[in-house]
């Protein structure tokens, strides 16, 4: 796994609060551009003034007295020109946008108003509400060429107002560049929240929203939300009548899978006008590993619920696809739906894919399933 953040271990920091800024081996910048911008050393010899000095285990410790050096753990060595870092007063250091990767999402809050059992980021109830003044900022250095970025949180839209602001900001510096928001999608179940947001009229802006089940009751208790089914439909219902793009998600496991082919025929016949639906496999991280026993199914065991479940959303053509899975474990009917879904950042593969053939189609596992639990069925394509 690709290792995002980290400590310096050691610097000469003097920032007096957090401060973003862009990876440059240049040395030919102006001086109120250098102060924006973390050099990466590559000699003894350096000129003054950038933000600061990035090292990567202590290589050009001979610069260890320029003040702003920083000296990061080896394992942040991909670091490149164009990367945006989070630098905080203590040396710890947030990559927060690489440059050459199609997978870059800006965490927007850890607070939420639901509490799902799968949950990968647990939510705090902090305020953690410079996270959003620094995805503001960000959105000003991002590159305009770039293709897409993703906002998660916890729940964006909890934010209210300063959302409808932030997906503004995104289409006024970032105006080519399409946005995925994770939302619950129960603000808009408020007509008048939906209407600001359609006002932006954001070109290309997908709300991935979750629905587990068409039960409400069952969905309710995988969220941990009463009447969260009820709001969430309804958030769908607003944003559609107003032309919004929305993708629903469905993370599946123990508490979902019995209901999939339902779920899926609930969607087909109340919701067909969605712009997308995603069937994607359990992450290992936050609360799904403290409630993995009611929660881990062998995807291999429920291999043909899922083919039945692609058959009815593509027999409505409903545009669907397959997320997190590894290619040895669907049926072969599945494949038009198969995506390669794992961030880069945290795509690895078993010991077992070693002699697979067909290990560059699959899309192999999160780091944290390699570490956790995965399928006790993983079997190589070998002619
Ligand atoms: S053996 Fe590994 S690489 Fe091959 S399909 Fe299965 S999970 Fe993918």
């Amino acid at each position: 796994m690709l290792k995002l953040h980290g400590n310096a271990l050691d610097a000469n920091i003097v920032v007096g609060s957090h401060q973003l800024l862009t990876v440059t081996r240049s040395s030919a910048l102006g001086s109120s551009k250098k102060r924006r911008h973390a050099y990466l050393l590559d000699g003894i010899d350096v000129d003054i003034g950038y933000g600061c000095y990035l090292d990567f285990g202590g290589t050009h410790k001979a610069s260890s007295h320029t003040e702003g050096y920083l000296n990061l753990p080896m394992e942040m060595g991909y670091l490149a020109e164009g990367d945006i870092i989070s630098v905080e007063p203590s040396g710890h250091v947030n990559v927060v946008f690489r440059v050459n990767s199609p997978h870059n999402t800006i965490l927007l809050t850890e607070r939420c108003n639901h509490y799902c059992l799968m949950c990968s980021q647990p939510p705090k109830d902090v305020d953690d509400s410079w996270l959003m003044g620094e995805a503001m900022e960000l959105l000003d250095l991002i590159p305009k060429e770039t293709g897409n970025i993703g906002f998660s949180g916890g729940e964006p839209t909890l934010y209210g107002a300063q959302f409808i602001e932030l997906i503004s900001k995104a289409k006024k510096s970032l105006p080519n560049t399409a946005i995925d928001v994770l939302s619950n999608g129960r603000r808009f179940s408020d007509l008048e929240f939906t209407q600001s947001y359609a006002a932006i009229n954001h070109p290309d802006c997908l709300l991935g929203i979750p629905i587990y089940s068409d039960d409400p009751v069952r969905h309710d208790y995988i969220v941990q939300s009463s009447g969260a089914f009820d709001e969430t439909v309804r958030g769908i219902l607003n944003l559609k009548k107003y032309n919004q793009k929305v993708e629903i998600r469905i993370v599946i496991h123990k508490q979902s899978i019995e209901r999939l082919v339902q779920t899926c025929e609930f969607i087909a016949r109340n919701l067909l006008f969605v712009d997308h639906v995603a069937l994607m496999g359990l992450e290992m991280m936050g609360f799904t590993r403290a409630n993995l026993d009611s929660l881990w199914v062998d995807p291999i065991e429920y291999k043909d619920v899922l083919s039945e479940a692609v058959a009815v959303l593509n027999a409505y053509g409903i545009r669907t696809s397959v997320y997190n899975h590894q290619l040895c474990l669907v049926n072969p009917d599945v494949l038009p739906n198969y995506v390669k879904s794992i961030s880069d950042w945290k795509n690895e593969f078993v010991d077992e894919c070693k002699s697979c053939q067909r290990k560059s189609e699959c899309g192999g596992f999160f780091s944290s399933s390699k570490i956790h639990r995965y399928s006790d069925n993983i079997s190589p394509f070998i002619s």
